[in-house]
């Protein structure tokens, strides 16, 4: 009988699973596997809020798997290493994986793939897991990727998706395979209150949720920051206890109102992922070079120090940041503002922004993390990169009545708009009574600073 090894990534799901599909196509025995490589750990991988979900996630599989005769093995070690060595004691003839994007997915990749050869086994990597849309599928005429998201966006929807697959019935999982023990939620430390529970399980109910009740008006909706109408299935995208086929061919058979809308976010996720396939590297250097000399000296230290603690004195980035914090997730509209003001009003470095959201965020993504760190930095495929977001006007736009903020920052829960989003416009007694912080630095000198910086790029 064939055995195979299936290992799980960040697809950690049992419907619409090419690789498992694919082991269980001959009806032999499957390993469905998965590796904690603490490798990765210093990169900033292993913060607490994604420990935290990703359990869930593995202790949610693992009943999925025991509901139908299975159950995961757990390894701890180098990936490569582990895995021939499970296949080994298997006695598996192959491996079925996803494939994956960063620099240190494509060379685990190379890696496995060589390491399995040399024991005779073959590596089999699926597309189309972990995007709609495979890395390199739709590419213009040019080059090797598209470096701007709208033409990249006409290719993207004129793709044929392929059918979702079905969740498998019966899974028999060779005995001689022992595992590690699956670690617990409860045994993490230093996770954000708020974070939200995950797995396949959880994730396939939020998106029957979303599909009855949210999608439809989420293209007036998304943008509205105390509304709180987005999807917020970012944490089950980046780990695959959702698919993005499945989710794309799901939201376009609901149809309604916000659909396409919706629908066009997922494009945004694969645009990300087709440009760090390219270029690896944008996960630490700009994608397109600005010149910058960002800040380095110790004001710039403090002020990113304000920035991470939600004490700039700009309410709405404020509000944002201790959403972060608090939940270990954040509104877009605030990933936006939180990012424009560190990188341009402030002038820090993107990749200090980067590293504290990666930090934080439970979906805290390479692609998608870094490349719209990039985006709003303009150092990465915004063809306006000067842009810069001034926080009192989207304060007042996207969160109007205050709401937004008086819920994060405690300090102004009587203050009423518009003095919400300005409180150094209240009169001094009032204004010192709320305990609220004065603006790390004026707009006007935050805007002029990054104008004279940015004139020779
Ligand atoms: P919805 O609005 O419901 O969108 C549905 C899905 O589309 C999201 O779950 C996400 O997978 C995708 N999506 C939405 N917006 C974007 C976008 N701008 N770029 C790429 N994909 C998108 N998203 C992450 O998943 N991980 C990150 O680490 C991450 N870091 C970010 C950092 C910055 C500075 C900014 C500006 C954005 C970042 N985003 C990131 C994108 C976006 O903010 C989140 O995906 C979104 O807020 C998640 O909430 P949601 O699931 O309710 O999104």
């Amino acid at each position: 009988m064939q055995t195979s090894v299936v290992l799980f990534t960040c697809d950690l799901r049992l419907s619409d699973h090419p690789p498992l599909r694919a082991a269980l196509h001959g009806g032999g025995r499957v390993v469905p596997l998965f590796v904690r490589d603490r490798s990765v750990d210093g990169a900033g991988f292993a913060a607490p809020n994604r420990l935290a979900f990703l359990a869930d996630c593995l202790n949610d599989l693992d009943a999925r798997l025991r509901e139908r005769g299975g159950r995961l093995v757990l390894r701890e070690g180098d990936t490569v290493t582990e895995v021939c060595r499970v296949a080994a004691e298997a006695d598996a003839d192959e491996v079925h994986m996803a494939g994956d994007v960063s620099a240190f997915a494509q060379s685990r990749e190379q890696r496995l793939r060589r390491a399995l050869e040399a024991d005779g086994r073959r590596l089999y990597v699926h597309d189309t897991v972990s995007t709609a849309v495979a890395p390199g599928a739709v590419t213009p005429a040019s080059s090797d990727h598209f470096a701007v998201f709208t033409p990249y966006y006409r290719r993207w929807s004129a793709e044929a998706l392929r059918e979702a697959l079905g969740t498998p019935r019966t899974i028999t999982v060779p005995e001689e395979v022992g595992s590690a023990a699956l670690p617990k939620r409860a045994d993490v430390s230093g996770v954000s209150p708020g974070l939200c529970a995950g797995g396949e399980t959880e994730g396939r109910r939020g998106l029957g949720a979303w599909l009855r009740s949210g999608v439809d008006t989420y293209e007036e909706g998304h943008d509205d920051l105390a509304g709180d109408a987005t999807s917020r299935l970012s944490p089950h995208l980046h780990f695959g206890t959702l698919s993005p086929v499945e989710v794309v061919r799901r939201t376009r058979k609901a149809g309604g109102a916000g659909a396409e809308a919706f629908v066009r976010q997922i494009a945004w996720r694969d645009f990300h992922r087709q440009v760090l396939a390219a270029r690896p590297d944008a996960a630490v250097r700009d994608y397109r070079t600005r010149r910058d000399r960002w800040r380095g000296a110790n004001g710039a230290r403090a002020d990113a120090e304000a920035w991470r603690e939600g004490r700039t004195g700009y309410p709405v980035v404020d509000a944002a940041m201790r959403q972060l914090r608090h939940e270990g997730w954040m509104h877009n509209r605030g990933r936006l503002l939180a990012a424009s003001f560190l990188t341009k009003t402030l002038y820090v470095d993107w990749r200090v922004g980067a590293r504290h959201f990666l930090d934080l965020l439970v979906d805290g993504d390479l692609a998608n993390n870094q490349l719209n760190w990039q985006w709003m930095a303009g150092t990465g495929t915004d063809t306006r990169p000067n842009r810069v977001l001034n926080p009192v006007l989207q304060g007042k736009r996207y969160d109007p009545d205050g709401a937004y903020v008086r819920r994060w920052v405690p300090e102004l829960a009587d203050v009423k708009a518009p003095y919400v989003h300005e409180p150094w416009k209240l009169p001094e007694e009032e204004r010192a009574g709320t305990g609220y912080p004065a603006p790390v630095v004026s707009l006007a000198e935050g805007l002029e600073r990054f104008r004279r910086a940015r004139e020779h790029s």
